[in-house]
């Protein structure tokens, strides 16, 4: 849905250089959309085993507050985007200093890379959230869980956390002081304190906002996590009502506009009973649920980042499809059959799956490794061949 006209800005012209900070699968497919739509590509990642290194026209291999790197990265990027939040701000601020167009900017990076800026932002903007208390001391947390009511809460580091690290949960006033040391204490502080949501579901809402001033929405997707790391998304969000669907575009228009955001950002909700919305966590980039948009919508994410950090007006979020699951494939399900899966099983097997595979070289358990997609006319079909294509690849190992 676009709600300005478009206006002449300068586009980046073809051939020009784009570059990504971090080298992970998000990366990857940043890098591929650029390609598709005639870009050169550098990436910048401290990882030695990137898997976006194999894909990019240039690579830096180095860490992000190295001077050499930055001057090589911006030597040859016109335009910047990230993947991951945990970035020095600094290294976007310098870059956005010296010209460069930085997409989602270097003051959206900000408020979503710390969980108080973060709620105190959407607070501003009257968006629904958990009620919190920013504590940084074990007194500011005992205190806290008194004044949130006395009611089962988490607490959360501000900062690095994610998969549900850095992060616990207090049920009684008697918790805090385990809990607090567990997290590392005030060393760590500040954290974010705040109320247990009786959540039915988690969706994702994936946005993206142009340089123009045009918004446009993905269908909201339904998320499973398993110890907290995604493993299962279904889209459309199954048995989604008018008025949920209502709430999360108007989240939507008013995130984007506020924050001025020009790129793709996924807001993390959990979904209540009575099929209202919350907002718990802001990421300003794609996502590993949006995935899926690469088989189902007529422009996936990954376009979508790059025609927003170039200028352009922004694609169709249209489904082509009813429906599409995704289902992640974890590190475990290498060490359980000790050895590569047998791809070429799977694929014969089920030859409706899409396989995608991020080249990592070392599977550790909860690490994303690739996932499967299927689109489709139901979601029962589609969960349960995606569990059989997954449980054809060999018998999951759990981990703790
Ligand atoms: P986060 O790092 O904030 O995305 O949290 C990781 C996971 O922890 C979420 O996907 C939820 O499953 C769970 N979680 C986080 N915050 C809350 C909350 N306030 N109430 C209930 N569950 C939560």
């Amino acid at each position: 849905m676009s709600i300005m006209s478009p206006i002449s800005l300068p586009l980046m012209p073809q051939q020009a250089t784009l570059g990504i900070l971090g080298g992970g699968q998000l990366g990857r497919f940043f890098l591929m959309a650029a390609k598709d739509l005639g870009y050169r590509t550098v990436v910048w990642a401290p990882d030695f085993e990137s898997p976006a290194f194999g894909l990019a026209d240039e690579v830096i291999q180095a860490p992000f507050d190295n001077a050499k790197a930055f001057q090589r990265f911006t030597s040859l990027a016109e335009g910047v985007s990230y993947e991951f939040e945990n970035l020095p701000v600094e290294t976007l601020e310098a870059m956005e200093a010296l010209g460069k167009v930085v997409s989602p900017s270097s003051h959206v990076l900000k408020i979503c890379q710390h969980r108080i800026l973060e709620r105190q932002c959407l607070q501003g903007f009257n968006i629904p959230i958990s009620p919190f208390k920013p504590v940084n001391t074990l007194a500011e947390l005992t205190q806290g869980f008194e004044a949130l009511g006395n009611q089962p809460c988490i607490i959360k580091t501000a900062t690095l956390g994610y998969d549900g690290k850095g992060q616990g949960r207090i049920t009684t006033v008697a918790d805090c002081g385990s809990v607090f040391a567990s997290l590392g204490g005030e060393a760590n502080a500040p954290y974010l304190l705040e109320l247990v949501v009786p959540f039915v579901r988690e969706v994702s809402l994936i946005i993206a906002r142009s340089a123009q001033g045009g918004v446009v929405t993905y269908p909201l997707i339904e998320n499973r996590h398993h110890r907290h790391v995604l493993d299962l998304s279904l889209c459309p969000a199954p048995q989604l009502s008018p008025k949920t669907e209502a709430q999360a575009l108007a989240i939507a228009e008013t995130l984007a506009t506020g924050l001025g955001l020009v790129g793709v950002l996924c807001v993390e909700c959990f979904e209540l009973a009575d099929g209202s919305l919350l907002v718990n966590e802001l990421a300003p980039r794609p996502h590993n649920s949006g995935h899926l948009t690469m088989e189902a919508c007529v422009t996936s994410q990954y376009e979508q980042q790059v025609r927003a950090l170039c200028g352009f007006a922004l694609g169709s979020t249209a489904l082509k499809v009813p429906a599409v699951g995704l289902q992640n494939l974890m590190g475990q399900l290498w060490a359980s059959s000790g050895a590569e899966p047998d791809w070429g099983r799977l694929l014969h097997q089920f030859p409706e799956v899409k396989l995608h595979l991020y080249g990592k070289e070392s599977a550790k358990p909860g690490r994303k490794m690739g996932h499967l997609v299927l689109t489709g006319a139901d979601y029962r079909t589609i969960e349960s061949t995606l569990a059989s294509a997954k449980q054809s690849i060999g018998p999951l190992k759990d981990f703790e």
